[in-house]
């Protein structure tokens, strides 16, 4: 450890809850350490997300402990031995040690342990298998500090080994790469990744999408995924050809903050609304996600072919079906690869969809007209809707109401 990642440590480990809940859980016999992720975000100066902690402690003990202490437990994976403790508000995912048992050569059995070298070794990768004390001293059984300097995501043990295990460890892979990576990936890793695609297929789908949304909005996002395409590991995953350089593309421009899986998966996966649909079911994409790529997929239907050269008319009537934020978003892939005269034409074409002044009429104002109530309301209003469009969105209610006397003038005729 250098001197900046042990002052890191050390205020870590003065943080509220963090505290409190290492002095409970060590001593008496039991001993109760940082693991995983928030040790390997801690050393590489990343903002520390979820604490996990492992623990020689029973899970009885844990929650004995935790209600002498005044903390709630809550048995969120009681069966593999995982309580979450919440301590000042902060929630602390406490696992009981395991080990694997083995039974006729094939491990089987997962049993309770005291050992945190064969805990470790359960890990997926060397950065991940990282621990931390509660006097600041950093275990490493695998390697990981080497690794976490050098940013390399590398297995623990054998490779294709770890894969068999549990195949979700190829995304994983490639997602922990994306993020904290650097140079090339690890060659032995990535070839059992490849040799191991066939079990993809076993995999739950609702797993499949958590890790490839991470992946996604990952910084080296682009590179993973050119690996895995080189791998043969992303068509299956996605279900369809990707578009790399256009997600490359989207991925390199667009600013921190405003990244989101949803736009990426769009920007990698989608161009018509079949890709949706289909990504929809092979992710299993909640309702809000596949409501966002559907939206963009209409959009890039309808301006496809004409993304630098459609009148701001057009793009009103696309934004009142499928929402400004979709035509926006579609414009954006349109020419994510295109040379930067068509990317401002169609930056400055969002700024004014973006200040499209809001259609201020409703069915009411159609009803007050005199219309019967009835379908003719609402045919009224979008032709209404789309003459306004077409005379360029006037703002004052009054300027809007004489499309609603048109249209309605018109259809007496
Ligand atoms: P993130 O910041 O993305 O949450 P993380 O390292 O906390 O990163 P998790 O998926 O939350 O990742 O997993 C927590 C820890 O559990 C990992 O650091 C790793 O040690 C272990 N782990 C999780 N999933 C697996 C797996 N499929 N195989 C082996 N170990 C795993
Ligand atoms: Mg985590």
């Amino acid at each position: 450890m250098n001197e900046a990642q042990r002052v890191r440590v050390e205020r870590f480990l003065q943080r509220p809850g963090v505290t409190e809940v290492l002095a409970a859980f060590n001593g008496g016999g039991e001993e109760t350490r940082v693991i995983g992720g928030a040790v390997r975000d801690l050393l590489l100066g990343e903002p520390v997300g979820d604490v996990d902690l492992a623990t020689t402690a029973l899970p009885e003990e844990t929650i004995r402990r935790a209600a002498a202490a005044g903390f709630k437990s809550v048995p969120t994976g009681i069966e593999h031995g995982t309580v979450t403790i919440v301590a000042h508000g902060v929630p602390f995912e406490t696992t009981t040690l395991r080990r694997d048992v083995e039974t006729d050569g094939r491990r089987a059995k997962v049993v309770f342990g005291r050992d945190f070298a064969e805990d470790a070794i359960r890990r997926d990768f060397t950065v991940n298998a990282l621990g931390l004390g509660r006097d600041g001293t950093v275990h490493d059984y695998c390697d990981g500090l080497v690794d976490l300097a050098a940013r390399r995501i590398r297995f623990i043990g054998d490779a294709n080994l770890r894969i068999r295990e549990d195949y979700l460890r190829i995304l994983r892979f490639f997602r922990f790469h994306a993020r904290y990576g650097e140079g090339a990936l690890d060659a032995t890793g990535l070839a059992a990744c490849a040799a191991g695609r066939a079990g993809l297929d076993g995999l739950s789908r609702e797993r499949v999408r958590a890790e490839l949304l991470k992946l996604l909005v990952a910084p080296r996002a682009a590179d993973a995924l050119s690996a895995m395409m080189g791998a043969g590991l992303l068509v299956p995953v996605i279900g369809g050809v990707p578009r790399l350089s256009r997600f490359a593309a989207i991925a390199a421009g667009e600013p921190a903050g405003t990244v989101y899986p949803a736009f990426r998966l769009a920007a990698l996966a989608v161009g018509v609304r079949e890709d949706a649909l289909r990504l929809r079911d092979g992710l299993r994409l909640s309702n809000e996600q596949f409501d966002r790529i559907e939206r963009i997929a209409l959009a890039l239907e309808g301006l496809s072919g004409r993304a630098t050269d459609c009148s701001i008319a057009l793009l009103r009537h696309l934004a009142h079906r499928v929402g400004a934020d979709a035509v926006a978003g579609s414009l954006v892939l349109l020419t994510a690869n295109e040379s930067s005269p068509g990317r401002s034409k169609v930056q400055a074409a969002i700024a004014e969809l973006g200040q499209t002044p809001p259609f201020l009429l409703s069915g009411r104002d159609v009803l007050k007209r005199g219309v019967a109530a009835g379908p003719d309301v609402g045919r009224v209003l979008d032709q209404a809707r789309r003459d306004w469009i077409e005379a360029g969105c006037p703002g004052e209610r009054t300027q809007q109401f004489a499309f609603v006397e048109s249209a309605i003038a018109q259809r007496e005729r």
